[in-house]
């Protein structure tokens, strides 16, 4: 619940309205408008709190939120957040482009996508060291090796790094390589690793579970969002429905509806949310307008020898191209790139 005390109530009162709350079992989160002080309760509603804390004096009203997300939602927080990383703001005017390989396979590869990246002006190289395959007979990943060459060609090309965090025993050691730790539609709802994700003070994208609904997604974003860590952004990369044409059905209505939703910023995914490399532009033209903040899209320089998503992957030529295209698109909708 949140709890908005009335204009130039007294500390003291914001004092027992908190105490109050946590006497019944709420997690107090405060925040102090130029104006006005809002005491947000989160926790189980429990029999009688409203009356007890509208009975206490400055306080104004209390406002349930209904959805059982409470940080994430818009309700708790009006205007957008922004994630900071150095120079580069995620979720404000400007569109962030992440790109790079789906895996990292050799220094020489990713160097040589960085330079790419670096070249189209975008700020943030993607790439998998531990990579979540259907098959335990494909490609893993480099693991740690491949967190290291990812932070050196973060290092020489200027560009900050994203890349996926699988095991929640190994997020200390992600955190300390890469700008950005991304959960992986697999790992949505690995609640473990959730739990030690909000207790980095790295960023974390969370990308939408196969089958997993707005509702569920946000409660994964609550989980990060609750355990102290306020860095989190949503990922939309498709999900799971009756069409085979495409990977996954990479659904553009959730984009506007978790920018309506919540107050974090939206990443839209065309690469996994089609599969096919001729789609990739075209949805990532349409996520911009559906709202994203950020894409996330597999480059390769030669698709057909990647380890892994070879036929979603654009080429530098293909990026640049899409990339003039989305500066054009987020010009049209009030946004830059
Ligand atoms: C990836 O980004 O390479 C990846 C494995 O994505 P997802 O978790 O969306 O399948
Ligand atoms: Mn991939």
């Amino acid at each position: 619940m949140l709890v908005v005390m009335e204009k130039g109530a007294s500390e003291e009162a914001i004092v027992k309205v908190s105490k109050k709350l946590e006497e019944r079992g709420f997690v107090v989160h405060l925040t102090r408008g130029v104006e006005r002080t809002i005491v947000a309760g989160v926790g189980a509603p429990t029999r009688g709190t409203d009356s007890a804390i509208e009975a206490i004096g400055g306080v104004d009203r209390v406002i349930g939120i209904m959805t059982p997300y409470k940080l994430a939602s818009r309700e708790f927080q009006a205007e957008d957040t922004i994630i900071e990383i150095g120079d580069v703001a995620i979720g404000g005017k400007e569109i962030q482009i992440m790109a790079g390989p789906c895996a990292v396979e050799s220094r020489e590869q990713v160097l040589e996508i960085a330079q790419i990246v670096k070249a189209s002006g975008a700020k943030i190289m993607r790439g998998g060291a531990f990579k979540p395959r259907t098959s335990p007979y494909d490609f893993q990943g480099l693991g740690e090796e491949g967190l290291k060459i990812l932070k050196e060609a973060g290092e020489i090309y200027g560009l900050k790094i994203i890349t996926e965090v699988m095991d929640p025993g190994d997020v200390e050691r992600i955190a300390h390589y890469s700008d950005i730790l991304q959960v992986g539609a697999r790992s949505m709802q690995n609640f473990p690793l959730l739990r030690k994700l909000a207790k980095i003070d790295k960023p974390v994208l969370i990308k939408r579970g196969l089958s997993a609904t707005i509702e569920e997604w946000i409660m994964a974003a609550e989980y990060v969002l609750s355990g102290g860590n306020k860095n989190v952004m949503l990922c939309e990369r498709g999900i799971r429905t009756f069409e085979t044409f495409t990977r996954n059905t990479l659904d553009l209505s959730a984009v506007a509806a978790v920018k309506q939703l919540t107050h974090l910023p939206v990443i839209v995914d065309p690469s996994h949310g089609t599969g096919k490399r001729k789609l990739v532009g075209p949805m990532a033209l349409a996520g911009v307008t559906a709202g994203a903040d950020g894409l996330i899209i597999e480059v390769h320089p030669k698709p057909s020898e990647a380890l892994c998503d070879g036929p979603q992957s654009l080429t530098g030529e293909d990026f640049n191209e899409l990339l003039s295209k989305i500066k054009q698109v987020a010009n049209a909708v009030g946004r830059e790139i």
